[in-house]
């Protein structure tokens, strides 16, 4: 069934425990490992970036004291995913702050290249590198990624608040190409920006009619950034996070749904609560993108606490 806002807020304002509970026969139906996925995310080009998202220490419109780095070389790159892949990670994500990528710059060569090199290691091969031309995700696609992150953020009526310097609509061509190209979506959003509960189900909305349906969706809590428009946000209330991670779990059974940034300011309950709700992937490792993590011997000793697994990658499907 394709939800709509009303049958997702139906959901949503169930009974804490009725919404939880439900979710959970869902996540055990669609996932009966019970393992979590492990990805890691390094930034290959950070900082001076020219889009304003409020919430970005990576934007050149804020003073946030972060420092330029050009793009890593391919050796940084190979020696980070190894590691990553040594410490049990299934799924490796590139992130670069740029406004997008067209096949015919000189930056994108250097990306294919280093695409084409971690794809190697045998685990799944995520990138995010803002907006994208359909040629320019084919040639991701045949240099072996197998997944690309770009967010929606928020609801279409609350983003331009968020970002002025492009549009919703351009977010979701970007996902156009991505799907054309075969590539997975990974795609979810931010909360903690000042929006409604409401404006979390509208973009969730969104995510459910896309077709086919995102493969994972990242929940992220603001980490506010000293220097961003949005430095004084409050912390996200443990209760909202939880309802929204079942909900998308009913919404999209067979997403991956992955806590991303802000884990950091959950207890080690809070998780547990996400994961009983259906969140069954993590970001893992010291550093996600900019922001603090949670340690991974942390991480593991929580997983074990649980009795949670560690999902294997997927393997590639050839194009
Ligand atoms: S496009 Fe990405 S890197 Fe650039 S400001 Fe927005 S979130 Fe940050």
């Amino acid at each position: 069934m394709r939800h709509d806002l009303t049958s997702l807020r139906a959901l949503y304002e169930l009974p804490f425990f009725d919404l939880i509970q439900q979710a959970r026969e869902t996540y055990r139906a669609n996932w009966p490992e019970h393992e979590v996925q492990l990805c890691t995310l390094m930034s290959i080009k950070t900082g001076g970036c020219s889009e304003d998202c409020a919430y970005c220490s990576q934007s050149s419109h804020y003073d946030t004291g972060l420092e330029r780095e050009s793009l890593a070389p391919l050796a940084r790159v190979l020696e980070t995913a190894g590691r990553a892949r040594a410490n049990g990670s299934s799924r490796f994500c590139m992130g670069a702050a740029w406004r997008g990528v067209t096949e015919h710059d000189a930056k994108f060569a250097s990306v294919l290249e280093t695409v084409r090199e971690v794809a190697k290691l045998g685990m799944e091969v995520c990138v995010t590198l803002g907006r994208l031309t359909p040629e320019a995700a084919r040639q991701l696609r045949e240099a072996g990624v197998t997944a690309y992150n770009h967010n929606l953020g928020t609801s279409p009526e609350f983003y331009p608040a968020i970002v002025t310097t492009h549009t919703f609509e351009d977010r979701l061509d970007t996902i156009r190409s991505v799907q054309a190209a075969g590539m997975s979506v990974c795609c979810g959003g931010i909360i903690g920006m000042g929006e409604t509960e409401l404006d979390r189900l509208k973009m969730l909305e969104v995510l459910c009619g896309f077709d086919p349906a995102p493969e994972s969706v990242p929940i992220n809590c603001l980490m506010p950034v000293p220097g961003t428009p949005l430095e004084g946000q409050p912390p996200v209330d443990i209760f909202q996070l939880v309802r929204l991670v079942a909900t998308t779990r009913l919404a999209l059974p067979k997403a991956r749904v992955r806590l991303s940034a802000g884990r950091a300011l959950l207890s080690r309950e809070g998780q547990a609560l996400c994961f009983f709700a259906g969140a069954n992937s993590i970001f893992y490792g010291d550093k996600l993108l900019t922001a603090s993590n949670p340690g991974v011997d942390a991480d593991r000793s929580l997983l074990d606490e649980l009795g949670l697994g560690i999902a294997k990658p997927e393997p590639l499907v050839p194009i």
